[in-house]
């Protein structure tokens, strides 16, 4: 069979022959560089969010935060903010015209009939507690995250709940 753009690195290519020498993406760089690359598609001016959903190794569903399909976004717009108090009495605001990336890649596998039960999940930042909720009753095991968001607020859910939470990284060491 002939694959166009090979990337095979054994040594018979000729020219890109020395390449063979970069290291190889693990697979938490790799899913978290997607994650990346799908947080650029968001419209929401407050932050781009991105989120892969990952069972054995294979990308089940994806999702970005914005406006519903069809809805003004944003960037279009303009953000319109709710504030709440939670428990522990801090405000919180949130932008009400988004979906988060996480339920947006939730909604994606519903769509389309893909079982996400016992799958991981990598996002960008770490799932607000309205979005963990989501993610334990779908059935995610682990969450993989890059940047910190209020993880004070989600600590006894995730205790309660069994879910892990990992700080993962995009760039490779
Ligand atoms: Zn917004
Ligand atoms: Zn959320």
């Amino acid at each position: 069979m002939h694959e166009e753009g090979d990337q095979c690195s054994c040594g018979t290519s000729g020219e890109e022959a020395g390449s063979g020498q970069e290291k190889r993406l693990g697979w938490h760089e790799y899913f978290m560089s997607v994650a990346q690359l799908i947080s650029r598609r968001a419209t929401c001016t407050r932050g781009h969010i991105g989120a892969v959903v990952v069972r054995d190794h294979n990308i089940l569903s994806t999702g970005y935060n914005g406006a519903p399909s069809g809805l003004p976004h944003c960037n279009e717009t303009n953000c319109r903010i709710f504030r709440s108090t939670h428990p522990d009495g801090t405000v919180e605001e949130n932008c009400v015209n988004t979906i988060h990336a996480e339920i947006n890649a939730i909604a994606q596998a519903a769509k389309h009939g893909v079982s996400i039960k016992d799958a991981d999940i990598y996002i960008t930042a770490s799932p607000c507690i309205h979005c963990l909720k989501v993610l334990i009753n779908v059935g995610i095991k682990t969450i993989y995250y890059e940047k910190p968001y209020k993880i004070e607020h989600i600590s006894e859910l995730l205790r309660l709940s069994g879910v892990r939470l990992v700080n993962v990284s995009a760039e490779t060491h």
